[in-house]
């Protein structure tokens, strides 16, 4: 059973283009969570720092940590591979801090399967609409039509996942889905009452597919 000196672990996971990695650095930033740096065998971007927005490691290294046993998850996502190592986010809980995941619903499906003793809560991050999905995913990719195509039709297969998530909240606004998630985190954590509509939600998702 988890006690309350322990740490809780939060993932939030989400189609690419729903504003989720902004949606993590916010939460790590304003309510100091420990943010879990994933290893990926993807090239870095532009602007990204080795060893704190990722390890960035090559094929070699990565099934070196498969065979070591040294993650608590692993995935292939569009071609490369991503995964948790286990014993800084087990070190984080234990001295009572909490974890945040940036992860897709493969890893998050094999963390909530671990049943972890500690508390985990999972989220999954929806865009308004499809159209606004589209604007947000072409500003990011100007150059690259392909991408853009690539990514929305994974989001049609992605997005399909929400139903094993505690939560779906809609990034409509950055602050309003922010406090969306700290106000659901904190009602669980003190089993206070939450401000979610399930219906309201299948609703939006039955939007987003139809
Ligand atoms: P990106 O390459 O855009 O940073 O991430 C692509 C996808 O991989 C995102 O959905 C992100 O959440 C996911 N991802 C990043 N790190 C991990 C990880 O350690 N494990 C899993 N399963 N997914 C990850």
């Amino acid at each position: 059973m988890p006690t309350d000196n322990d740490g809780i672990m939060v993932i939030l996971s989400s189609p690419s283009g729903a504003g989720k990695t902004t949606l993590v650095n916010l939460l790590s930033e304003k309510d100091n969570y420990k943010i879990s740096i994933s290893h990926t065998t993807r090239q870095p971007r532009e602007g990204e720092i080795p060893n704190k927005d990722y390890f960035f490691v090559d094929d070699k290294e990565f099934k070196r940590l498969i065979y070591n046993q040294e993650f608590l998850e692993y995935a292939k996502v569009f071609n490369n591979f991503y995964g948790t190592s286990r014993s800084p986010v087990i070190n984080n809980l234990n001295s009572g801090k909490n974890v945040l995941f940036d992860i897709d619903w493969q890893g998050a499906d094999q963390i909530k399967n671990k049943k972890l003793d500690y508390k985990l809560i999972t989220f999954f991050i929806l865009p308004p609409s499809k159209e606004i999905l589209f604007e947000r995913l072409s500003n990011r990719h100007m150059k690259d039509k392909l991408i853009v195509d690539q990514r929305m039709q994974q989001f049609e297969r992605d997005v399909l996942h929400w139903i094993n998530y505690d939560y779906v909240v809609i990034n409509d606004e950055l602050k309003n889905c922010y406090l969306k998630i700290k106000n659901l985190i904190n009602a669980e954590i003190s089993n206070g009452s939450k401000d979610y509509d399930p219906q309201f939600i299948r609703q939006h998702v039955e939007k987003l597919t139809s």
